[in-house]
């Protein structure tokens, strides 16, 4: 036996406050599981969000279609004052909607590929020889502007593979889907000093002289400027996965037809090339903007409260996503989560003491947007508070990692902000969820609860099983309704619905971080 006397003081410690909190809320518990085992709504909003509406890039009509859907829906589960919030995304919306890609010579065959957004389509089909820029490694602007020099010649009317092929390595060992309950424990252990701060990677490189953004838009305008037909970057990834994102001056004249090409057809090509055959190839991409897609919208629905009605409790997550596939675990199925969540509480008849807001954000994948503009009109920030509605804001609940179960919280504010959630959360160990963590970084990144930490308020992210996501999901070409596992989402939908009515319901707001201890706003380090 080790150290006997403080392990039953820890086991008093767990356990005494958790019993209490059991019998206060067993029932309302037992009800929220009853409802969402026997009643979810959840695989059905996923449908419509992915199948329907999916993919839904901002300033898209396809986004603001998939809003206008969600306040139907969550009106007719009984919610009000649903409505769409406009913002300044300042670039057009843009659409893929027809895309193909051949290979011509020396053998016939079709090409995976993924349309980079906010580049322009190919006006009819394009068929040119295949050249292939061997790019310079970590090159600074004076080299690379050298090498372009010497390409300006061989790119002109061809169709260009930018840069080597990847190898990509086959991964013998293919990392877990599930986290352990042993490390989830140990991560939102609130006396475990390291608990809560994520592991960040050592990364003994010096940073490159030209960020590969930086390189990326020389070379849009080097391929612009001379005459190239289209640009292919390899996806670099394994089993055909692709992940194509945008380009990011968001001016279509500032880019040439370009897609990310599967990492198999990519490394094909570029063999046949040195093996040297002539390779012919064959696109055709039909692009759409939207000029109208310059403001863009946040998704707001809400069950007004009772007696503290003018305090509120929001949640939600990001309702846009990447082109290239349906965008189901990044982001609808957190969508359909925070949406279910309070559907739950609506149909098992709570009538929250305070309003309970669902809001889907757009512009995150661009940034992060959609949610900072809300919190900027909405709150302000800890230095510039907009009185009343600082003061007003119990928290935001976020979640935005994927198909995985709810396994903890972070929480934004002292460490009884964070007590009070895992008070929250411990009926539900059954599911996995091992508690809840304090933060106090306003460093904004990864998704839109930091845009509520960054202003000073309690932003709660939360932290879920990895499943596929960062293997093969995020951000892919294989982000779709199949990747959703309905066991786990309905767990991390029971487990927030039950941390919504503790948080609407409670006597006190969620204590905050006194101002002798609110850290000072980070400088933005965003590229
Ligand atoms: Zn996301």
């Amino acid at each position: 036996m080790v150290r006997p006397v403080s392990a039953a003081a820890l086991l008093f410690a767990l356990f005494a406050p958790l019993a209490a909190q059991s019998r206060l809320d067993s029932g309302i518990n037992a009800k929220i599981r009853e409802e969402e085992n026997g009643h979810s709504q959840i695989m059905k909003t996923l449908h419509v969000l992915t199948d329907v509406y999916g993919p839904r890039v901002t300033g898209s009509p396809n986004l603001k279609a998939a809003g206008e859907w969600a306040i139907k829906q969550m009106q007719s589960w009984g919610f009000t004052n649903g409505h769409l919030e406009p913002w300044d995304f300042g670039h057009p919306g843009w659409v893929n909607e027809r895309f193909s890609a051949h290979i011509t010579a020396p053998v016939k065959d079709q090409l995976t590929c993924e349309v980079v957004a906010w580049t322009p389509g190919t006006d009819g089909t394009v068929a040119a020889p295949a050249y292939q820029m061997q790019m310079p490694n970590r090159p600074d602007a004076a080299q690379l502007a050298a090498f372009l020099d010497g390409e300006k010649v061989k790119v002109k009317g061809k169709i260009v593979l930018v840069g080597k092929h990847t190898i990509v390595p086959v991964n013998i060992t293919p990392p877990a889907k599930r986290r352990t309950d042993e490390d989830v424990r140990a991560q939102y252990d609130p006396d475990n000093p390291n608990g809560g701060r994520g592991r960040g990677r050592g990364n003994d490189q010096p940073p490159p002289p030209m960020t590969a953004r930086q390189i990326d838009e020389q070379v849009d305008a080097f391929l612009v400027a001379n005459g190239a037909r289209v640009r292919v970057n390899d996806a670099a990834r394994e089993h055909g996965q692709i992940i194509a994102f945008n380009n990011r001056t968001y001016d279509l004249a500032k880019a040439v037809p370009t897609v990310v090409m599967r990492n198999e057809d990519y490394g094909r090509i570029s063999r046949l090339l040195a093996d040297g055959s002539a390779v012919e190839l064959e696109f055709n991409i039909v692009n759409k903007v939207y000029p109208e897609g310059r403001t863009a919208y946040n998704t707001i629905a809400e069950i007004s409260g009772s007696d503290k009605k003018d305090e509120i409790v929001m949640l939600g997550g990001h309702l846009d996503s990447w082109q290239s596939a349906t965008g189901a675990t990044d982001n609808a199925i957190g969508c359909a989560t925070m949406m279910e969540a309070a559907r739950i509480l609506k149909a098992i008849g709570v009538a929250p003491r305070r309003t309970i807001r669902v809001a889907l954000w757009s512009g995150e994948e661009e940034g992060i947007l959609g949610s900072q503009a809300y919190v900027k009109e909405h709150f302000g920030t800890f230095e510039n508070q907009k009185q009343p509605e600082y003061s007003k804001l119990v928290a935001y609940l976020n979640i935005d990692s994927g198909t995985g179960r709810a396994r903890g919280a972070g929480v934004f504010g002292p460490p009884a902000a964070a007590a009070v959630v895992r008070r929250a959360l411990a009926p539900f160990q059954d599911l996995g969820v091992a508690g809840a963590s304090a933060t106090t970084s306003r460093v904004i990144g990864g998704t839109d609860s930091t845009s509520f930490n960054n202003v000073g308020l309690p932003g709660i992210g939360f932290g879920q099983d990895p499943i596929e996501y960062n293997t093969h999901t995020h951000h892919t070409n294989l982000d779709t309704y199949e990747r959703v596992i309905e066991d786990d989402v309905k767990a991390s939908a029971i487990a927030i619905a039950a941390t919504l009515y503790e948080l609407a319901m409670r006597d006190e707001m969620l204590p905050r971080l006194p101002a002798a201890q609110m850290p000072p706003l980070p400088t933005p380090t965003r590229p």
